[in-house]
Order: structure tokens, then C-alpha cells, then sequence
């Protein structure tokens, strides 16, 4: 195994320099065996950076590889063809389809592929549509929950929620209109696909949601860059919960809108203005315990103003980035 020896290297949430990478374990250049294989490369290296929020059936995935993106979660998608995309791209993660009411969203949404949706009719049936999930290779189930639609009864998306759990699957809901955001929590599920962003959310069920909930963030979903009403609730939203210690996860809805099939640095920047710092945004973007490593050829650079800019320079550190052998000390 070669040794990657970056001038940089972000890790554990600290930039260190003099140190050696391999197999996810971070050394002293020093203690590199003598002869050993190395790798060097100019630049910061820093752990695989993804989007926790896209659709495979709606952006051409192996683009946003290109586009600087480590890994992504697919939230949503047609079990199959999903399942097929991961075996030949396995930093693709994946929910499997949308589990919904009979009639529910995004049943009745024209970009919603026939197959992505899996109605779900009772609790017995959460049961068999979660075992369903996770025989197609799922590692998170996704449920949706919209006001303006058919929504599932709290106690079949209490059903879905424990079923996952026994499987050890985390549950995503998209919380759409009143009562949604407490009806996930109440449910016991571990993400919101999206910040809410249909009406402030009460302090109480901010600080509920932050023991134990993650948010994904897709901030940039409204507007686009364009201030609108939508964003300014949701990055308050964002603020609050994040005052009360919660977690969010960088995610775009990559698929929905003209969104850039690669790091969106619009999103980072809306994040910023929730509060999150340079490191915390570093956070957001990588799972521990994934083998992606991303790679920024110019350094990285922590200055909040030029942050964002710089971090959609980053590119995924693969076999196309050719290793130059150096002999050892
Ligand atoms: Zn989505």
C-alpha cells in the first residue's frame, strides 16, 4: 500500500502538515517505513466531501464525481435502477424509493420515475416496504410526509420507523407543511431531508429535533441564489436549531432545479449565514468512516470569506490523479 504524503492534510477536524495517510490512519512523516511506496501530491488532502441529498434519476451522477463530489445519498429513486448504479459506483449510498400514503407525495409529482414511489398501507405493510427497501441494498429508508397530499398515519410511520431501526437504518423524512416537522420527530426519525422551510418552526420543537435529529440542509433549493421568503425561514429555522446543538449534513437536492452538478458553493454560503464556521461546513460534508478522500490542489483555505469559493476547487482523489513515485528517506 503507498503512502499519500499531501504538503497539507485535513483530518479529525484539524489541518496538519508533516504527516503521512494510509487506510484511513494519519502518521507522522517520520514513522513512514524507510523505502516505503510514497504518494505526494501538492495541496490539502481532506476526507471524502458529499452530498447527503440527491436524485440518481434526475442528474447523471458520475458527473457529480467529476464535479468534486467524494460520495452522495440518493433520497429517493426507483429501487433497481438505483441498486444497479451503486454496484458500478459504490460511493452512491441509497434510501431506495419513497415510502408513502396511498396517493401521497410525490406519487402525483410528473418527475417522480413509475417505481420510486412505495405506498405503504398499514403497519404491517411499513414492515414488508422497509424489508423490501433493505433487500434492494438500502442503508437509509426515506419517507415523505406533505400536507397538501395523502400522508401517512403516525402510527404506520411509527411502524416504518421501528422496522428500519431492527434493521439498523437510519429514517429520512421530507417534511412538507404544518404539523410535518413534529410529526417526524414524534415518528422517532433521524433526518429531515430538507431544513424546513413552509413555516418557522416553534423554539421547543427546534431544541426536540436537535437531541436527536440531523437536518439535511438544501438551502440553495429556493431561490437558487435569489433571496426568497422560503430561504430566509429556512436558514432561520437552520439557526435556531443549530443554537440548540443540532447536527446538519451538507445536502443539495441535487436533480430538483438549476441546481450545479458538483460542490454548490451557494449552499455553503447559506450555511455560513446559518452560523456554520469553515470546520463546521468541513463536518457537513464527510461521514466518518467512508473511504472517499477529496483533494484540493491549491490548499485549503479557512478564511470565511473566500471559503466557499475555494472548497468547489476540491476534486475526488482517485486512480485518475496519477501517483508520483518519490524513493524513500
Ligand atoms: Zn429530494
Amino acid at each position: 500500500m503507498t503512502w499519500l504524503v499531501p504538503d497539507s492534510l485535513w483530518w479529525d477536524g484539524r489541518l496538519r502538515t508533516g504527516v503521512a495517510l494510509r487506510d484511513g490512519r494519519a502518521v507522522a512523516l517520520a514513522e513512514v517505513p524507510p523505502g516505503a511506496e510514497r504518494r505526494r501530491l501538492p495541496g490539502t488532502v481532506l476526507p471524502g466531501l458529499g452530498d447527503a441529498h440527491v436524485h440518481s434519476a434526475l442528474v447523471d451522477v458520475p458527473t457529480l464525481h467529476a464535479g468534486g463530489l467524494a460520495y452522495v445519498w440518493d433520497l429517493g429513486g426507483v429501487p433497481e435502477k438505483v441498486a444497479a448504479l451503486a454496484a458500478r459506483h459504490p460511493w452512491v449510498r441509497y434510501a431506495g424509493p419513497f415510502l408513502t400514503a396511498p396517493g401521497g407525495y410525490p406519487t402525483d409529482r410528473a418527475w417522480a420515475p413509475a417505481g420510486s414511489c412505495r405506498e405503504v398501507r398499514s403497519a404491517a405493510d411499513a414492515h414488508d416496504a422497509v424489508g423490501e427497501a433493505h433487500a434492494a441494498g438500502a442503508t437509509l429508508i426515506k419517507v415523505t410526509a406533505h400536507a397538501g397530499a395523502p400522508m401517512l398515519p403516525a402510527a404506520t410511520t411509527r411502524a416504518v420507523v421501528t422496522a428500519a431501526h431492527a434493521l439498523g437504518l437510519p429514517v429520512v423524512v421530507h417534511a412538507e407543511g404544518p404539523g410535518t416537522v413534529a410529526g417526524a420527530y414524534e415518528a422517532g426519525a433521524d433526518l429531515l431531508a430538507h431544513t424546513p422551510w413552509t413555516e418557522a418552526v416553534d423554539p421547543a420543537l427546534a431544541r426536540d429535533c436537535a437531541g436527536r435529529m440531523t437536518w439535511i440542509s438544501t438551502l440553495d433549493i429556493h431561490g437558487w441564489g435569489t433571496p426568497t421568503p422560503a430561504r430566509g425561514t429556512a436558514i432561520g429555522n437552520l439557526r435556531l436549531f443549530l443554537g440548540y446543538g443540532g447536527k446538519v449534513r451538507y445536502g443539495t437536492d441535487l436533480g430538483n432545479g438549476p441546481l450545479p452538478p458538483a460542490i454548490n458553493p451557494r449552499e455553503l454560503r447559506a450555511l455560513q449565514e446559518a452560523g456554520l464556521t469553515p470546520p463546521d461546513l468541513l463536518a457537513a460534508m464527510t461521514e466518518p468512516g467512508r473511504p472517499e478522500l477529496s483533494w484540493l490542489p491549491a490548499g485549503l483555505d479557512l478564511d470565511p470569506a473566500t471559503f466557499a469559493a475555494s472548497l468547489a476547487t476540491a476534486r475526488v482523489l482517485g486512480p485518475g490523479v496519477q501517483p508520483r513515485h518519490i524513493a524513500g528517506p
